[in-house]
């Protein structure tokens, strides 16, 4: 099924509205007229914000028009596009990010007062998508926003999931899910496109014929036929007229009405097959589940990497070329082997639909695909029952197959009689049930392999992938993860931001990577970092009242906040914390009198339904909140709050008011994070063990302005391989017996034994993340913490340097490097061609500019004072 038109891209128009507040007020108007279709006094807030987003929305689909006129009008060679393939897209509410990116929050704030309507509660009212679990989804969005500004031609390719992450709510301290109803109001953002829709086959079988040229052709005779439609959210670059396309599928029935079921009297089997096509996209599946809905997890897979590889093909013919030229169109990232079975899927087109020759399709897919691998957890790596996956994707199987038959033949020249090695590398597991590897899979078809932090990618390297790195050691790279200090600065922490724009002028936004190092000239600046603590005050205090109102704990702003927001996970060592704070108390219970640096303890995180041990640990956190928060021995000295329905939204709440980021993962587990990157970012220290990413930022920030603890990655496994024994720890420990004891005795569950009993178990058995062998050295580090906070002076010193050496932190570099290493494209529109909306009829106001910013030519040093500070 191909689109109705080939498209005729020019001339489609000038700008709908102008920018000055006084248009933006009346398109609001017309939009609340002509798209709500209400009258003023029945307005909604809804239909307020509605409203507002349909405006905000038109300022983007010029620019995006825009966008492609350019693309489609510049030389053949910048023809690339970035396709980014994710099973997850954690977007976060559009409204605000698109305002401070296309330089219109100003505007519209006016227009809106101008309307009685207030911005903020206007922000408010948005439902933020939540179609991603945490980091790997929200990666993904960091990096559709960086293209967008850095304005590379770019697609990210989705799952249109009718249902997002659950919604986290805790009763009696246990978390319970709601189901996430994010379109029940409405999406203002997206652009459905019914005539962009492809078909899908699962199940049947196959056929081999010869075609009349002798060639072997097979052809695969479905079961079932689901057909996927185009769903587009553009997303707007900072200031620079680019805009990136999220590309989300929805499935839908092939017919909607079987006509021939409904004169055979059944009707409702013809209803029940349309439910059934419309299943495929309906919810997000959380990580860590194990087992059920495995079937239609594979179903997910497989439907968006198909529609989305038959977009790109429709596509790249539509623009005159060879289907043997594919691979000059688009450079596909697949964001962990969620999107890897469109290896297979590529081939499948290219040789039964486009009838290439093998080789050539093989040529074609390897140039094309890359791969990031976002895991070192073994039990994480993907893998797909094969009678499963025969059973749902015949085709693709024997696809698979055929890849292995030839790679492994391969490998057999290469390491000869090397049975073992031969079956490492194979696709298929065979060791007992027979599974497909997906990342096999994605290494073997893709050009390039990269991880996500320098640690992560040296382990890879060494462990996970070491026989692909001894094959193709040129195909690995690494490419640090990266965050957009657009979501994360500017529109999480504005005054913060103000307050650097005081220091670095306008247009540091765009530039971080060099612009922020010159903060290093203000750090010990009296005055400057007064100021700095008066924001984060500020910020701290916004927090108390949201704390207060929605969870009815009262937190002391003066204290320090000492923050870990994650998903819940053992390895993530939210226990590790928690026995922590199970010592301060017992501190106090000693001797109410010691002296204590308060603190407030803020956790927040969702745990997959199915894992049970991180329920209990969210039950853990909320006991122990019950008891110290009550104590009149701690006297408010120590607070501890389970923020509940952690999300983009509760992120940006959170993060500017940290004090602390606890990235208190074991070593050699946590490929990169980058919920340290947003802390740090906003000032916030990190306690920290030398994992993932931490380990760059404590080069970048200067350890001397980083809590170090714990075993090093290498320490860590050999400690595991030497039979660790956790109860070695225990008993030769005492504040840490104390502490387990406790938890064991019900001290914080109201004398229950058996409530946290696996916990304790685990703990004393197995402590398969070393929680009891670093305790000491964590205790230890977080004593220095608290000794640190006293001095404000200092503590404002740290934090700065922590903000001037995040540079390197910002999604843009990383999206340069892959450009530079993977994609090798030069495909970024240049800028003086482009005719940007935001360029005329703006009304500026201050830290409004919404022109070009070119990237300053600054060189970060250490040394040399920053002349621009005074
Ligand atoms: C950044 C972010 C994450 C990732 O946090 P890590 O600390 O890197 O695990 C998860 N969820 C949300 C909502 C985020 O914003």
């Amino acid at each position: 099924m191909a689109r109705a038109t080939k498209n005729g891209c020019n001339n489609h128009g000038t700008m709908r509205t102008g920018q000055s507040s006084v248009e933006i007020q009346q398109s609001i108007l017309n939009h609340l007229h002509y798209t709500q279709a209400k009258p003023l006094p029945f307005a909604t807030r809804n239909d307020w914000y509605m409203a507002t987003a349909h405006s905000v929305r038109d300022q983007m689909l010029h620019n995006w028009l825009t966008t492609f006129d350019i693309f489609m009008s510049s030389p053949r060679e910048k023809h690339k596009i970035v396709s980014y393939l994710s099973s997850e897209f954690l977007m976060g509410p559009h409204l605000g990010n698109n305002l401070v990116n296309l330089g219109l929050s100003e505007s519209v704030r006016k227009a809106l007062s101008a309307l009685g309507q207030d911005l903020e509660a206007i922000l408010a009212q948005e439902v933020e998508p939540g179609l991603g679990n945490g980091g790997l989804g929200r990666l993904a969005a960091c990096y559709l926003e960086s293209m967008a500004t850095l304005r590379v031609p770019a697609v990210g390719f989705g799952i249109r999931y009718e249902f997002g992450i659950f919604d986290q709510e805790i009763h009696n301290g246990w978390q319970v899910e709601k189901g996430d109803n994010w379109l029940k109001n409405g999406n203002p953002w997206e652009v459905r496109r019914p005539d962009i829709a492809y078909e899908v086959k699962f199940g049947g079988h196959t056929e081999f014929a010869h075609d009349p040229e002798g060639r072997l052709a097979v052809r695969w005779i479905p079961e079932k036929v689901i057909k996927g439609v185009a769903y587009d959210t553009p997303v707007a670059g900072y200031r620079s007229g680019g805009v990136a396309v999220l590309r989300l599928w929805k499935s839908e029935a092939v017919a909607s009405f079987d006509f021939q079921a409904f004169n055979a009297g059944e009707y409702y089997k013809a209803v029940d097959d349309k439910v059934l096509s419309e299943t495929i996209s309906k919810v997000l599946y959380p990580n860590d589940e194990p087992g059920i809905g495995k079937f239609l997890r594979l179903c997910q897979q497989y439907f968006f990497v198909s529609c989305s590889l038959q977009d790109m093909i429709w596509f790249h013919l539509s623009l005159g070329r060879g289907i043997e030229s594919f691979s000059e169109s688009f450079a596909i990232q697949i964001n962990d082997t969620h999107p890897s079975m469109g290896i297979a899927e590529l081939m499948r087109l290219l040789v039964d639909e486009h009838h290439l020759e093998w080789d050539e399709a093989w040529r074609i897919t390897r140039e094309s695909f890359a791969y990031t691998n976002h895991t070192l957890l073994s039990e994480a790596l993907e893998k797909w029952p094969l009678p499963l996956m025969a059973s749902v994707l015949p085709r693709i199987v024997e696809i698979i197959f055929e890849i292995n038959r030839r790679f492994l033949d391969e490998v057999r020249g290469l390491f000869p009689e090397d049975d073992q090695r031969i079956a490492r590398l194979s696709l298929i597991d065979e060791t007992g049930e027979k599974y497909v590897r997906m990342a096999n899979l994605a290494c073997v078809g893709s050009h390039a392999i990269n991880g996500v932090a320098a640690l992560h990618t040296d382990l890879l390297k060494k462990t996970v992938l070491h026989d692909f790195y001894e094959l193709f050691p040129e195909k690995f790279h690494n490419i640090t993860n990266g965050v957009t200090p657009r979501r994360w600065l500017a529109l999480s922490n504005p005054e913060l931001a103000k307050l650097i724009s005081s220091k670095l002028g306008e247009g540091w936004l765009s530039s971080i990577e060099t612009a922020l190092a010159w903060l290093q000239g203000a750090a010990k600046n009296t005055t400057f970092q007064q100021k700095w603590l008066k924001v984060k005050q500020a910020n701290k205090i916004a927090l108390a009242k949201v704390i207060r109102e929605r969870i009815g704990i009262e937190v002391d702003p003066a204290s320090l906040f000492d923050v870990q927001v994650k998903r819940i996970h053992e390895y993530k060592r939210q226990h590790l914390n928690v026995l922590h704070i199970i010592t301060l108390y017992n501190r106090i219970k000693r001797d109410p009198t010691a002296d204590i640096t308060p603190r407030t303890f803020i956790f927040a995180g969702k745990a997959a339904p199915g894992y049970h041990m991180a329920k209990l640990i969210i039950k853990l956190i909320t006991s122990v909140a019950d008891v110290v928060n009550t104590d009149p021995d701690v006297a408010g000295r120590l607070k501890v709050v389970f923020f509940p329905d952690f999300n983009v939204t509760n992120s940006q709440l959170i993060v500017p008011a940290a004090d602390l980021s606890e990235q208190i993962s074991v070593a050699g587990k946590e490929a990169s994070g980058t919920g340290n990157m947003k802390l740090a970012l906003n000032g916030a220290l990190t306690i920290g063990a030398l994992d993932g990413a931490n380990i760059e930022i404590r080069e970048e920030v200067g350890k001397e302005n980083f809590f170090l603890f714990g075993l090093e990655a290498a320490e860590a496994q050999s400690l595991k391989s030497g039979g660790y024994n956790p109860r070695c720890w225990y008993e030769g420990n005492e504040q840490l017996r104390q502490a387990i004891d406790q938890i064991d005795a019900g001290t914080f569950s109201n004398g229950d034994r058996q409530l946290f009993r696996p916990l304790v178990d685990n703990l004393l058995n197995r402590d398969e993340y070393l929680v009891l062998a670093d305790y000491q050295s964590y205790i230890d580090c977080q004593d220095l913490v608290s000794a640190a906070y006293c001095d404000k002076k200092k503590w404002a010193e740290m934090s700065i340097l922590n903000v001037a050496g995040m540079g390197k932190f910002s999604s843009d570099r990383a999206i340069r490097e892959y450009g530079e290493k993977i994609w090798k494209t030069t495909a970024i529109i240049d800028p003086t061609k482009y005719v940007y909306a935001g360029s005329k009829g703006r009304d500026s106001k201050k830290g409004e500019d919404t022109g070009i910013h070119p990237t300053p030519r600054i060189r970060r040093s250490k040394t040399t004072e920053s002349p621009l500070v005074s």
